[in-house]
C-alpha cells in the first residue's frame, strides 16, 4: 500500500516542484581539497515528507519515471556546475548517478551531449556514476556504451565497486576512470579483515589498471588513515561532509578557493570542513 501511495504520490512531483538536488563533496586525501560535488536527488512531499532515495528509485525505475527524473538531474547539475564555472570557484568535477534503465537508451549518450552543449561546460567536467551490476550486465554491449559516452569527454565512473559481479579481466576493457569502493566495506574496514582485504584489492588493482578510486562512506578517522596509508586518492562520506544545499556546496568551494598555503593536510582539511 505504501508503495502505491508512493508511486501516485510520484506522479506530477516533478512539475510540482517537489524535487530538488543536493551536493555531496567528494575530497582528496592526499591534497586535502575538494576534487568534485555528486549531485543527489530530494523528494520532498507535502504529505509523505522526506522520501529517502533508496524508498523512491526502485519505484521511478519501475514506472519508467527514472528517465524524465534522471535528465532532469543531469540538465541541473550541469547548470549548476556552469554557475560555479562562473563564478571563479575552483574548478571540480560534477558526480551525477545514471540508472541503469538510462545507460540502457540508445538515445543515452545523445542526451548527454546535447545537455553538456546547452550547459555550456567542458564534458571532462562531468562524471556519470553507474553501478557495478548495470555495467556488468552485457559486457559487449555496455562496453560500446560507455565507449559512446567516452567519446563525448564525459569521465565514468564504476558506483558501489565489490557488490556486483565484475569480471575483473573484463575491467581493463572499459574505458572506465574511476572505481568507488562500495560503502559497505568501508563501513568494515577496522574491525573486518575480509572488507579491509577486498578494499585494498580494490585499490591496488586500481593504482595497477590506472584507474582512479574513491571510498564511499567515509565517516571516522580510522578509516581515513586506512585510507591514506594505502594510497587510496579520494574520499567522500560524513566524516568530511554530508550532501549540502547548493549554497552551501558553494560556501564551501568558495573557502577551497580562499585556502592559502596551510602547512598541514589536516590544517587544510579543518579550514574547509570545520
Ligand atoms: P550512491 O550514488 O552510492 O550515493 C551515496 C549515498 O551514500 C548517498 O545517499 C549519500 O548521502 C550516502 N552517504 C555518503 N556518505 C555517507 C556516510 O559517510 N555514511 C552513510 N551512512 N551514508 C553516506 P543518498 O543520497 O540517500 O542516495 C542513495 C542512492 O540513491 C545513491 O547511492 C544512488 O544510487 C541513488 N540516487 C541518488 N540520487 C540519484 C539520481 O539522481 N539518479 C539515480 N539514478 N540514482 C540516484
Ligand atoms: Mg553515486
Ligand atoms: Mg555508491
Amino acid at each position: 500500500l505504501h508503495r502505491f501511495a508512493l508511486e501516485g504520490k510520484m506522479r506530477g512531483a516533478l512539475a510540482r516542484g517537489e524535487f530538488s538536488i543536493l551536493y555531496q563533496p567528494q575530497f582528496d586525501v592526499r591534497t586535502s581539497s575538494v576534487s568534485g560535488m555528486e549531485a543527489l536527488l530530494r523528494w520532498e512531499n507535502p504529505e509523505l515528507g522526506t522520501v529517502t532515495p533508496e524508498e523512491f528509485i526502485p519505484i521511478a525505475e519501475e514506472t519508467g519515471m527514472i528517465v524524465e527524473l534522471g535528465e532532469w538531474v543531469l540538465r541541473n547539475a550541469c547548470a549548476q556546475a556552469k554557475v560555479w564555472r562562473d563564478g571563479n570557484l575552483p574548478p571540480v568535477r560534477m558526480a551525477v548517478n545514471v540508472s541503469g534503465h538510462q545507460f540502457v537508451m540508445k538515445e543515452f549518450p545523445q542526451l548527454v551531449a546535447t545537455i553538456i552543449q546547452e550547459s555550456g561546460i567542458d564534458p571532462a567536467m562531468l562524471e556519470l556514476e553507474i553501478t557495478e551490476s548495470v555495467v556488468m550486465k552485457d559486457e559487449v554491449w555496455a562496453e560500446n556504451a560507455l565507449l559512446e559516452l567516452k567519446k563525448i569527454g564525459v569521465s565514468l565512473a564504476i558506483d558501489d565497486f565489490g557488490t556486483g559481479y565484475s569480471s575483473l579481466g573484463r575491467l581493463r576493457n572499459f574505458a572506465v576512470d574511476r572505481l568507488k569502493i562500495d560503502r559497505s566495506f568501508v563501513t568494515r574496514l577496522i574491525d573486518c579483515d575480509d572488507d579491509r582485504a577486498i578494499a585494498q584489492a580494490i585499490i591496488s588493482m586500481s593504482r595497477s589498471l590506472k584507474i582512479n578510486v574513491t571510498a564511499e562512506g567515509v565517516e571516522n578517522f580510522p578509516q581515513l588513515a586506512f585510507l591514506l596509508e594505502n594510497e587510496c586518492q579520494e574520499a567522500q562520506g560524513f566524516l568530511f561532509s554530508r550532501a549540502l544545499s547548493p549554497s552551501d556546496a558553494q560556501k564551501l568551494l568558495a573557502r577551497a578557493a580562499a585556502l592559502g598555503e596551510e602547512p598541514t593536510r589536516t590544517a587544510r582539511l579543518r579550514s574547509l570542513i570545520g
